[in-house]
């Protein structure tokens, strides 16, 4: 069919850096939805963390780069660190929405956590409406936590969410960040070619965030 609607899922994250966890959950949520695609999107200077003690942009999207070329389903924008300053989510699905002339349906993917900090985001009313979203469970985040807060929001929103189980996987990027200070193993916690990057660039080693490449 030429002209049916695409359905694309969009997996936002700072991936400071992007590991498993992030993978898994974008594949199953593509499996699930019967996505086309998922976009990866480094978070640009997200409103919610300090920009300064976050890796480059560059670094970020050349590990989010070489985690997902393998996956011809997998694709990466640089929507949002092409932009100066803070970088919203409304803005960039506004910005995705008009490229794609209203062709395409968005399903926003997070964790759990992030669901759980939905109602700071900006203009989430909008944001709602203008894509589905759809929360992953995280090891560390109860069950019945998520579902009374997606209850919260479809009442207040009145938008569905959706809730998907995922394969649980206790890994974070942080956790990461910490083990490779310490001199510790991150082997299988992120794609090999993404663990060779951190070496050659030598990242995370101190708690100053990296500059450009
Ligand atoms: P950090 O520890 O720096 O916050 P993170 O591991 O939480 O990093 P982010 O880039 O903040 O990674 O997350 C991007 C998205 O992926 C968020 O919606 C987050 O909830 C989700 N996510 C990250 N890791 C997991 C995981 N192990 N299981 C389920 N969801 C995850
Ligand atoms: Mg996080």
């Amino acid at each position: 069919m030429r002209n049916h609607i695409k359905k694309y899922g969009i997996m936002g994250g700072t991936f400071d850096p992007i590991h498993v966890g992030h993978l898994v959950i974008a594949e199953e949520i593509r499996c699930k939805f019967k996505l086309d695609k998922v976009i990866f999107i480094p978070a640009g200077n997200p409103p919610h963390k300090d920009f300064s003690k976050i890796t480059s942009g560059d670094h970020r999207y050349q590990m989010t780069l070489l985690a997902t070329i393998s996956n011809p389903f997998f694709d990466v924008s640089s929507i949002e660190l092409d932009k100066k300053g803070v970088t919203y989510t409304i803005d960039t699905i506004i910005e995705l929405k008009k490229c794609c002339k209203d062709k395409a349906e968005f399903y926003f993917i997070t964790g759990a956590d992030s669901l759980l900090e939905l109602s700071t985001w900006k203009n989430v009313d909008q944001l709602l409406n203008m894509c589905k979203f759809v929360a992953a469970t995280r090891p560390g985040f109860q069950m019945s936590k998520i579902e009374t807060k997606v209850k919260e929001l479809e009442s207040k929103y009145n938008q569905g969410i959706y809730t998907i189980s995922v394969p649980a996987l206790q890994i974070s990027s942080t956790d990461i960040r910490n083990r490779i200070k310490e001199g510790d193993s991150v082997k299988y916690l992120l794609p090999e070619s993404v663990e060779s990057y951190i070496i050659k660039h030598k990242l995370y080693l101190e708690n100053v965030a990296k500059g450009c490449l």
